[in-house]
């Protein structure tokens, strides 16, 4: 297939502090283990990822959800026979930035630094905690990951120009990602369309014959699946057709980057970075499929009114418990105070805020609100 274009894991790669190689683990096998082993990992468990627990119990977190995208984006690697643990490992370290409460924690958190000429953005903050923040080797901050680990986390869903930050550059400004890290994006945008589709169903968000009128790829598949099982419930038929519309995008995925592939004349890796478009496309169908149904969600469920309430409720506890560490920034925890000796107050405890589960900001919040009315 497109071996041809695989990352090698065989050759040493590069990392920040020299290390020796492992007996018996290849450089990624390294860097997928200190992902999994790393604690923003772990509180991705107790991060939302559209719907907050509470109404359903059985709703993706970002976890299941990494785990999802890893899945898909192993399934296609494997199938192309590109670098299967390469891949693995971008998956795996692709939403380790995200801040509790999904989008809405994002977007308070970027509003508030920007009042301070900053920003906060997912990805740049998953490179600072591998790179910094995780705190388990004497030797050096960060888990020290390879540049390919590295680079992709920055690049998997955006460019980087000469013309970026300085902190930036050295991620091959002007070149493409390699294979693999251009998967991850489509990988995430599969996994999260079907899932989230599936979460809006179960939450009673929406019908089968609401996504039938505006998903025609799901009309004819409902319509099949009647036919064959009519005895079994909507629920059952509807993930019949989640299945089928998953290996749609799935299958459309690996085509389309064969087909994009030979018709740019990609022979090699080198010639995947050169190129002036990312080749890891889905096929026409796939791609209009994938569409329709990012339109639906965004029009019927990420605005849904229950929606709506819990992402204010969000950003009003970050920009809350933002407000009162600045009046102390010595009540973060301890790891980070630490870092108040070289890093701004502002910066410490968007860092601290960010690396919060759901749970531990509203426990924060409730806290430091509570000792505030008594002060
Ligand atoms: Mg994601």
């Amino acid at each position: 297939m497109l071996r041809k274009l695989r990352l090698s894991s065989e050759l040493p790669r590069a990392r920040r502090y020299p290390e020796l190689a492992h007996p018996y683990r290849n450089d990624f096998q390294r860097d997928r283990d200190r992902i999994i082993h790393s604690q923003a990992f772990r509180r991705l468990e107790g991060k939302t990822q559209v719907f907050a627990p509470g109404l359903c119990d059985h709703f993706r977190n970002r976890l299941t959800h990494t785990l999802e995208v890893a899945q898909v984006a192993r399934t296609v690697a494997t199938t192309l026979e590109l670098n299967e643990e390469f891949t693995e490992t971008l998956a795996l370290a692709h939403d380790l930035g995200h801040p509790p409460f999904a989008h809405s924690g994002e977007i308070e958190l970027n509003r508030i630094m920007r009042s301070y000429g900053e920003d906060f953005e997912h990805n740049a903050h998953a490179l600072r905690i591998v790179d910094r923040l995780e705190q388990r080797y004497a030797r050096f901050d960060g888990l020290n990951l390879t540049f390919e680990v590295r680079e992709g986390m920055v690049k998997h869903s955006r460019e980087i120009f000469a013309s970026d930050e300085s902190s930036l550059r050295e991620f091959l400004p002007g070149l493409r990602p390699p294979l693999e890290a251009q998967l991850i994006d489509p990988a995430d945008e599969i996994a999260y369309n079907t899932a989230d589709l599936d979460d809006a169903f179960a939450a009673g968000v929406i019908t089968s014959s609401e996504i039938a009128a505006s998903v025609p790829r799901f009309a004819e598949l409902i319509e099949q699946i009647e036919i064959q099982y009519p005895g079994a419930s909507e629920r059952v038929q509807f993930r019949e057709v989640q299945r089928q519309l998953i290996n749609d995008l799935v299958g459309g995925l690996a085509q389309g980057t064969i087909n994009a592939v030979v018709s740019a004349g990609i022979e090699t890796s080198h010639d995947v970075r050169e190129h002036n478009a990312r080749v890891a496309v889905l096929t026409a169908d796939a791609d209009a499929l994938n569409k329709q149904l990012k339109t639906l969600l965004a029009l019927r469920v990420y605005q849904a009114e229950a929606l709506v309430l819990e992402r204010k409720k969000a950003a009003s506890m970050v920009s809350d418990v933002f407000e009162h560490l600045l009046q102390d920034p010595l009540l973060v925890s301890s790891g980070y105070r630490e870092h108040l000796d070289e890093t701004p107050p502002h910066r410490v405890i968007c860092d601290y805020i960010a690396g919060m589960t759901d749970g531990y900001l509203v426990k924060t919040h409730s806290s430091l609100v509570r000792s505030a009315a008594r002060r």
